[in-house]
């Protein structure tokens, strides 16, 4: 493909996914962590030396626009432009609404809304320049059905639905598609909490009678960033093996 994606959350399970199958189609990765610095590190090294692509790390609280803003500066100085944005790095919250913390939620939005709309703000001028790109938000099932127990979670998700929906009609016209990828159970990190009947509960539920992976994912988003998928925007795309079946 022969492009620049840069990816938030790469650290993450399905952040290193997404980056290992775009650097497999030739692209140089942007690779976002926070805290997982030996993660992103050993990432990167496995990326250059595999696929002979060019990475680089940043790290970036997304709970800071400023970081989130100097992290944008940064990427775009190195490579120019970004021709695939992915928001994906986020965080869930498990808690009874009315008990529910209020700097944990705050922190929430902030990581998994405000950090998406404020680093597409950064990257979007040089994609309108180029009159071409792809952004991929990283939603969940939740975000379409709601879930119990994760209302701040469930609302931080239905709201990049929304901010996909609109931006695609803002952009549009400047050659740019927006879409949302809503994954089901993903087997990573985030899920790492939940017990091993909860994780069997899920994957009963699930018609295809497993648990996704971060492949999954990624294999959608590198055929969202295709010449081919220029004629999709905002959408939002389930990848939950038949879960909601919508
Ligand atoms: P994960 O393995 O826990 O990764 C989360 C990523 O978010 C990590 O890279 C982490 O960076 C980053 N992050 C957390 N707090 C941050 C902060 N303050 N600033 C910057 N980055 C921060 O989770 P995952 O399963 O890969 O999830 C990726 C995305 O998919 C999330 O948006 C999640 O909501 C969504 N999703 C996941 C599932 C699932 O079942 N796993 C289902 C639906 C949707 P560090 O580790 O470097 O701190």
């Amino acid at each position: 493909m022969n492009k620049t994606v840069l990816i938030t959350g790469a650290s993450g399970g399905i952040g290193k996914a997404l980056c290992k199958q775009f650097a497999k189609e030739g692209c140089n990765v942007v690779i976002h962590y926070f805290s997982s610095e030996e993660k992103a590190q050993a990432l990167k090294a496995e990326l250059e030396s595999t696929y002979n692509i060019k990475a680089i790390t940043f790290k970036a609280d997304m709970r800071d626009s400023q970081q989130i803003k100097s992290f944008a500066e940064a990427a775009l100085k190195e490579f120019g432009s970004i021709d695939v944005l992915i928001n994906n790095a986020g965080v869930a919250y498990f808690s009874l609404f009315q008990l529910s913390d209020d700097r944990k939620v705050a922190d929430l939005f902030d990581i998994n809304l405000m950090s998406a709309m404020t680093l597409t703000k950064e990257i979007l001028p040089s994609m309108i320049n180029k009159h071409r790109g792809r952004i991929i938000n990283i939603s969940s099932m939740w975000g379409i059905s709601g879930a119990s127990c994760e209302v701040h979670y469930s609302a931080s998700k239905a709201a990049l639905i929304g901010f996909t929906k609109a931006l695609a009609k803002e952009v549009g016209p400047s050659g740019i598609t927006v879409n949302c990828i809503a994954p089901g159970f993903i087997d990573t990190e985030m899920n790492s909490c939940l017990d091993e009947e909860s994780v069997k509960e899920i994957v009963d539920a699930t018609p295809m009678g497993r648990k996704g992976t971060g492949d999954d994912v990624a294999s959608l988003a590198v055929y969202l960033s295709k010449d081919e998928a220029g004629f999709i925007t905002g959408q939002t795309i389930s990848v939950d093996g038949g879960f909601l079946g919508n």
